[in-house]
């Protein structure tokens, strides 16, 4: 068996007296394409940004290429991990977020260009050379020194992929992508996670609302509830021959 990239080991997290997370248990290999649903609430987001170090986990460890995300050994001791810690963890994964999160101030080449200048420390003529690259394959290569505002929502989503992906994360993580966009720049935003899921050399793990895409893109799905992983397996079993109740009626409401 491939060793997991990503393992959660009975992993909590509360909100003040409300646990979210009652116990997630979850192993994804490299390369693999995971989906998550499940009702409005039901932690979704919370899973992710635990991953990439935006919420701490109450209790349980996430596992992320061998290293403990959260926790850190010293003196022979698991302590809570430090900043710097977190921060080498992190460098494996990518997100990507429903409101984009863009720099206005900076154009679009630039915003690609920061992270692997400030944290990745490669020199400007490489990150320039790698941004150009990814920016063409998201089909924006002719709006380099366009600033975000002279942009449409599905292509300030692909300049938000194509800064994710220029940081060669081994995990890319999607946080209902597509949910700010209006209906009809949707399509052009599913089309590039299905080009970066095609070339299939990093773990993916995409919150989502289209069923259809779900269906179409993952090797797994996870339907979330209740604080639990309620039923997973592949989407033609999950979506199509669910088992647990409550999965049942939250697809009826896609049909
Ligand atoms: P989903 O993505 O499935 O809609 P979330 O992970 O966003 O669910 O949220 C799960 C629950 O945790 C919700 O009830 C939400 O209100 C709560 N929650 C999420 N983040 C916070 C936070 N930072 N502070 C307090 N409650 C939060």
């Amino acid at each position: 068996m491939t060793e997991a990239i990503v393992s959660y080991k009975d992993v909590h997290k509360s909100f003040g007296d409300t646990e979210v997370l009652t116990g997630i248990n979850l192993d994804i290999k490299p390369a693999e394409r995971v989906a998550v649903i499940g009702p409005s609430g039901s932690g979704k987001t919370t899973i992710i940004r635990m991953l990439m170090t935006l919420e701490e986990p109450t209790s349980g460890d996430i596992i992320v290429d061998g290293s403990n995300l959260w926790h850190m050994e010293k003196n022979g001791e698991l302590v809570p991990a430090n900043e710097k810690h977190l921060r080498q963890v992190r460098g494996d994964i990518g997100m990507v977020f429903q409101h984009f999160n863009l720099f206005p101030h900076m154009t679009i080449l630039e915003n690609c260009m920061s992270a692997p200048i400030h944290v990745q420390k490669i020199d400007k003529k490489e990150a320039s050379q790698r941004s150009i690259e990814m920016l063409e394959k998201v089909g924006l290569g002719d709006k380099l020194d366009n600033y975000p505002s002279q942009l449409s929502g599905g292509q300030k989503q692909r300049v938000a992929m194509a800064r994710a992906l220029v940081m060669r994360p081994k995990i890319m993580l999607f946080d209902e992508v597509t949910s700010a966009l209006d209906p009809e720049l949707v399509g052009e935003v599913l089309e590039v996670i299905r080009d970066i899921a095609k070339e299939g050399e990093m773990a993916m793990v995409l919150v989502t609302h289209e069923m259809e895409f779900a269906r179409d893109i993952a090797d797994r799905v996870l339907f979330l509830d209740n604080g639990v992983i309620a039923e997973q397996g592949p989407p033609a079993e999950v979506l199509e021959n669910p088992t647990n109740d409550r999965l049942q009626s939250f697809l009826h409401r896609f049909r």
